[in-house]
């Protein structure tokens, strides 16, 4: 029987540089208990190093999918959402080949950490993680579908690293999952996209960098059997009776 969920697919942590040192797995965790949220996707720019630590101190629950938040050659984020983190590790071998030697500078974006499940820091990735890499957006959707990824346009309404405000428009066939509207908006200016684009399945992430925007008002509720890659798929397809319900009510 067919049930609603939370899920938010887009929540970095302590290893994106913009992501607050705050961000470590057992504070996910615990935010997102206690905020309610059922599926959780750890999207770190870049990368999912920091994945297995969420996944092992959540103990299934919320369910923690494995994401990247993609840079183009562009500078358009796309939300990749893999079924497991052996996916996901095979297209960050994919992604690598082309981002570039650039070291972070710690004091101008941030620390950089890969942490265990009870935040020991494991290592500091040296390779500034904020970079368009050498691939193109549409690159990208492609080889996330190759290997049996989603591909979701990541907050399509903001004024940067967004498809429209690179490229312009979206393509009416665009081979995208889903397109993401930000938390920032209000219900207006979202009734807005989705006039602009009729039959997209949009989804609303918190995009946290922080752990205090961690909650259901910021993610999408869906109809899942239960709270799977696999039924989420089915959900942005609106398939069997999975399906994504409008964010803004
Ligand atoms: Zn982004
Ligand atoms: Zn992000």
């Amino acid at each position: 029987m067919p049930a609603k969920f939370w899920v938010d697919l887009h929540i970095h942590t302590a290893l994106s540089p913009c992501g607050s040192l705050e961000m470590g797995a057992p504070e996910i965790v615990s935010a997102a208990r206690k905020a309610g949220v059922d599926v959780i996707g750890i999207a770190d720019h870049n990368t999912c190093d920091n994945f297995p630590a969420v996944y092992k101190a959540s103990e299934g629950n919320p369910v923690v999918l494995p994401c990247i938040e993609t840079q183009s050659a562009e500078d358009i984020h796309t939300l990749c959402v893999f079924p497991d983190f052996e996916t996901a590790q095979l297209y960050k071998g994919w992604l690598w080949q082309k981002m570039r030697p650039i070291k972070n500078d710690v004091d101008y974006f941030g620390y950089q950490v890969v942490l265990d499940d009870c935040n020991n820091i494991l290592r500091e990735e040296e390779t500034l993680l904020i970079q368009g890499t050498g691939y193109e957006v549409d690159q990208i959707v492609s080889k996330v579908h190759s290997i049996g990824g989603l591909a979701v346009l990541a907050h399509v309404d903001r004024p940067s690293f967004s498809y429209p405000v690179a490229l312009g428009p979206i393509p009416e066939d665009y081979p995208a999952d889903a397109f993401e509207l930000s938390c920032r908006i209000n219900s207006a200016q979202a009734a807005g996209w989705r006039e602009k684009y009729p039959g997209r399945i949009f989804i609303r992430s918190s995009d946290s960098h922080t752990l205090d925007t961690i909650s259901r008002g910021n993610c999408t509720k869906m109809t899942l059997e239960e709270p799977t890659f696999e039924e989420i798929k089915k959900a942005l397809r609106n398939e069997d009776g999975r399906r994504v319900s409008w964010p803004w009510g």
